[in-house]
């Protein structure tokens, strides 16, 4: 929240939030423990989740989804990080391709989640690809196969790995995965030898 006010904004200036998933690590500050009760840091914003991971990560459908990988390490965060905003109508569940606002697209990439999506910001003949957990590391972009412990479904989330890091060199794209050390973003290129991470300039 620093940093949101060294940038020269407010709580109540942001009007949009998008969830690029919804895993413990990256729903943390929809909300904010006000005298014992969870309510939306951004209480002016309209939240886009997907509805894959809406439906697959609610406690309440523990039933229809009973075998998680993730389950234990993001117990908890549905009903601190989500379910409020649900419940106080902030919240617009997407499903496939969107444009949630002016230049900002979404697209599906299951398979680290179910509902894992890429959010495409388009501004001044630039993108950027914001893509959550699609991959973690830089050298998931030399070997795309590899995933992460948590990828819900191995076989999806190779797959979508693999389109979006083509995307990002067909479309010249900055990617910007949300775990990346350093400035964070990078550029992907293909070589002879396979996809290879380049910086920026
Ligand atoms: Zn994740």
């Amino acid at each position: 929240m620093e940093r949101l006010a060294a940038a020269g904004f407010a709580p109540e200036d942001i009007d949009l939030v998008v969830c690029t998933h919804l895993h413990v690590d990256h729903v943390g500050w929809n909300t904010r423990l006000d005298a014992g009760s969870w309510v939306p840091t951004f209480p002016k914003a309209r939240y886009v989740f997907p509805k894959p991971d809406a439906d697959y990560w609610d406690p309440r459908n523990l039933a229809l989804y009973p075998n998680k990988i993730g389950e234990a390490v993001n117990a908890g965060f549905f009903d601190d990080s989500v379910r409020p905003i649900l419940d106080l109508g902030l919240a617009q569940l997407v499903e496939g391709s969107a444009e949630v606002a002016a230049g900002v697209r979404l697209d599906p990439a299951p398979g680290h989640t179910p509902g894992s999506q890429t959010i495409t910001v388009t501004s001044r003949g630039e993108s950027a690809l914001f893509v959550g957990d699609v991959l973690h590391h830089p050298l998931q972009i030399m070997n795309p196969g590899w995933n992460s412990i948590f990828c819900e479904d191995a076989a999806l989330a190779r797959q979508s790995r693999l389109r979006v890091l083509h995307r990002a060199v067909e479309e010249e794209a900055i990617l910007v995965p949300a775990h990346f050390a350093g400035e964070h973003m990078v550029r992907v290129v293909a070589t002879p030898g396979g996809l290879r991470p380049a910086p920026l300039s």
